[in-house]
């Protein structure tokens, strides 16, 4: 599938906030955003007021950025949101939380959700005992995530455990560090979901 592919930090940028896509780096001072808080280009440290599409078209494309998610698929997966009973931007940040990928980032696997879309393809987990290739697949309560024995040597999901509780593992997975194990204790609430993302502008910017 194709792949956004140009510099990660100007997206950070373009979003005026920290979307986390580099890893290690993203916790450190060489950080882009940190150094440079404005948008990139020639015209970036000009505030413009964005029209009221313009605001919900941003939150659309910060939610797509830090999950990596393109087009085609954010929509699907919004249009799965809103044929279930409840709060459908709600629901709709749970389905991208739910992915394999993320929940491989965010028990401590990698230290990105890049790396974890790549390592999740490379097949070094399984789920529930069986092997997952599928970045997209959705995890359910219950459901166990698990390093390859053979991949528990990997050296860069070794690193990622080593600084995996400082980045923070959110309190919907329960990792088990020792046995390279990460149990799905519930399915994850929107407090669950730090990001500042307002899922409800992305739900009237579909709705159109
Ligand atoms: Fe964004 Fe900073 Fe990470 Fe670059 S290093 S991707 S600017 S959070």
């Amino acid at each position: 599938m194709a792949r956004y592919t140009g510099a990660n930090c100007k997206l950070c940028r373009r979003e005026n906030m920290k979307l986390f896509l580099k890893g290690e780096r993203c916790y450190k001072d060489k950080c882009a955003f940190e150094r440079k808080e404005y948008a990139p280009g020639q015209h970036g440290k000009m505030h413009k007021k964005l029209s009221d599409y313009g605001v919900q078209l941003r939150e659309k494309q910060k939610a797509k950025r830090i999950y990596g998610v393109l087009e085609s698929q954010f929509r699907r997966y919004f249009e799965k949101a809103s044929s279930v009973e409840g709060i459908t931007g709600e629901i709709l940040l749970q389905f991208l939380e739910r992915r394999l990928d993320n929940v491989v980032y965010r028990a401590g696997f990698a230290s990105s959700r890049k790396e974890a879309r790549q390592m999740v393809k490379h097949e070094h987990f399984t789920v529930n005992g069986k092997k997952v290739s599928i970045p997209s697949f959705l995890v359910k309560s219950g459901m166990v995530v698990e390093v390859k024995e053979k991949s528990r040597n990997h050296a860069r999901i070794i690193e990622s455990l080593d600084t995996a509780v400082g980045r923070g593992i959110p309190e919907w997975i329960t990792l088990d560090k020792q046995n390279f194990k990460a149990e799905i204790n519930r399915l994850p609430e929107r407090t669950d979901i730090a990001y500042d993302i307002q899922e409800s502008l992305i739900v009237e910017l579909y709705s159109k």
